[in-house]
């Protein structure tokens, strides 16, 4: 990635996961790909975790990581790049609540900044009840604080990570 000297480059967390159409090979192929976002560059990423279903169980396991990003997009452009990415891999939306899905990309976190409008809340109401994006995150980044929340290291105290399987390495 080039970026010109004025270019601010901001810090982003995104949950990735899939229970569908091969979940690992999902997972992969997004992390290959959110580095291809325009102005963004894939800087870390965890392990892949093994899950059980948040919602209805009558569904296989999902597969989660988190990926960190630096972009120079602003917020509501790199949220528009994982929605059409999530479109990419089949995402069908209007399903069930917490169904299954071929690939779901949540922005956890956007540097310091907060939102909260009709279509994106930053960070992601979810990352400090879930265990599936507490424990990636904190493998990749365990001084993280939430803006409005504090440190995630507090909050993994209280996750603690039952029915979370570590599968592999980082890619
Ligand atoms: P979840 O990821 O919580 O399982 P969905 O993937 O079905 O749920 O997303 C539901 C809606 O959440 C999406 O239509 C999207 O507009 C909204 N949303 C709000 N904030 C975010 C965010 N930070 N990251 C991803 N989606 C978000
Ligand atoms: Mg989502």
């Amino acid at each position: 990635m080039h970026t010109a000297e004025s270019e601010l480059l901001v810090r982003a967390y995104v949950g990735i996961g899939s229970n569908l159409d091969d979940p690992c090979a999902q997972v992969l192929r997004a992390i290959a790909e959110l580095d291809e976002i325009p102005g963004s560059c894939c800087v870390r990423t965890s392990s892949l975790y093994r899950s059980r279903p948040m919602g209805p169980a009558d569904q296989p396991d999902f597969v989660n990581a988190v990926a960190a990003l630096d972009t120079t997009l602003p917020v509501l452009r790199l949220f528009e790049h994982l929605q059409a990415l999530e479109l990419r891999h089949g995402r069908v939306r209007g399903g069930q609540p917490w169904g299954p899905r071929t690939l779901d990309l949540d922005l956890l976190t956007y540097g310091d900044i907060r939102v909260a409008d009709d279509t994106l809340t930053v960070p992601h109401p979810g990352v400090l009840q879930r265990d599936f994006v507490l424990h990636p995150l904190y493998e990749i980044a365990p001084d993280l604080c939430l803006p409005g929340h504090g440190s995630i290291a507090d909050y993994l105290a209280t996750c603690a990570g039952h029915g979370l399987e570590r599968l592999r390495s980082p890619a």
